[in-house]
């Protein structure tokens, strides 16, 4: 019950145990044809260009960003908690000429503060985090959109903590490149980074094409600056994933099979009907700590659906706590990073986990941890809080 990794729905581990069929299989050209099609109604969008990249969530970003950005492009990164700064840092590494704007983590941007900075920074790219575990905060994305067209700024978005479980819409809200990864509101292992990319973003990493010795044609002519990495090179992983099946890298079957058992889940659910389970059991989560008596952290009308931070309460070890949790229960809750380290709890209510069951335990056995760690706390406040939540 933690922020992310959290566990699998048994649906996705069981797909993942399938026998591997090699990249030059029908079946396999199938299977990624189906998952394009099937993650184009997770993000919302018509974009031909919907596949995945094999890695981590930030395997996704790094694709992303080495392939858009040139070094000497300005990059515009807000940033309201840690994966702004990931974000950052990866877009410094591309060579980018990157600029930042604040808030305070347990914030985040009015649309007034992000236009100002694109009419003055005029980036080549806005790279925004939608979701950010480390502060709980969800940044409002629909306005950006029209912001950035206005401006004809290309929109990054890192949607890994929220797709699934918070609204996302890539077309309507008119976002050029969107990534995620399974481990969170997907319910999937980490490992496989899904993406959507506008035509505009494609139209300018097609600009970029360098089709690697040994695999290209006569028709292959190299343009423009060639992309900084080999396995991240957009244009090339393109080509695997469209009718050329140009081959790049192996394709990690399993991983395939995980991603396309996620999306088949959430796209047989409805996306409306997962994101409004997120937003029951974690609109439950929070009445529970409330009823705990624990104090929230962060601007609450701006909160994920999918996770909650809280204050740890003077005079509780908040490890020991989280040990205890772990060892009597069998339930991981997290803490957070840089200046939220060993200050606050994040609470999950998550892809498999976002479930009433997981909910009533989870603020059951807290009750418990608090209590011995000398908290005065109210005998079933917690559930009892969720439990209205429900009724
Ligand atoms: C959890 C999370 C990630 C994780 O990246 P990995 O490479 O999968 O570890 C990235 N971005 C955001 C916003 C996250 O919340």
């Amino acid at each position: 019950m933690g922020p992310g990794p959290v566990d699998a729905d048994p649906r996705v581990l069981r797909a993942m145990s399938a026998s591997l069929v090699g990249q030059y299989d029908p079946a396999m050209t199938a299977y990624m044809t189906e998952t394009m099609a099937l993650y184009r109604e997770v993000f919302v969008t018509q974009n031909e260009q919907t596949f995945l990249v094999d890695g981590t969530s930030r395997a996704g970003i790094e694709a992303a960003l080495v392939s858009l950005v040139e070094p000497g492009d300005r990059v515009l990164v807000p940033v309201f908690g840690r994966f702004g700064h990931l974000l950052t840092e990866i877009a410094e590494r591309c060579g980018a000429e990157v600029h930042t704007i604040e808030v305070p983590w347990g914030e985040v941007f009015t649309p007034e503060q992000v236009e100002e900075a694109v009419a003055r920074v005029r980036p080549k790219v806005l790279a925004v985090v939608q979701g950010d575990t480390a502060t709980t905060m969800c940044q409002p994305l629909a306005d950006l959109g029209e912001i950035c067209a206005r401006h004809d700024v290309l929109l990054y978005c890192d949607a890994t903590a929220s797709v699934g479980g918070n609204e996302l819409r890539a077309d309507d809200w008119r976002l050029d490149v969107v990534t995620a990864g399974l481990q969170k509101c997907l319910g999937g292992p980490s490992g496989s980074a899904p993406i959507t990319l506008s035509e505009r973003a494609v139209a300018v990493i097609d600009d970029r094409r360098h089709v690697e010795a040994g695999i290209a044609t006569d028709t292959d002519v190299a343009r423009g600056v060639r992309i900084a990495s080999n396995y991240f090179d957009l244009a090339m992983v393109m080509d695997y994933w469209g009718e050329r099946r140009l081959n790049h890298h192996t394709e990690a079957t399993s991983m395939l099979y995980g991603a396309r058992e996620c999306a088949r889940l959430l796209v047989a659910e409805g996306m409306d009907a997962a994101i409004e389970r997120h937003r029951l059991h974690g609109a439950a989560m929070l009445a529970g700590v409330r009823g705990l008596g624990l104090e929230v952290f962060g601007d609450v009308t701006h909160k994920m659906n999918n996770v909650v931070a809280v204050h740890i309460p003077a005079g509780i070890d908040g490890d020991g706590a989280r040990a205890a949790m772990l060892t009597d229960y069998g339930i991981e809750i997290g803490t957070s990073f840089g200046p939220l380290h060993g200050k606050v709890w994040r609470i999950g209510t998550m892809g498999y986990n976002a479930r009433r069951d997981a909910v009533m335990v989870t603020l059951a056995a807290l009750e418990q941890v608090l209590r011995s760690g000398g908290a005065d706390v109210t005998a079933g406040g917690g559930v009892g809080a969720a439990a209205e939540v429900y009724s």
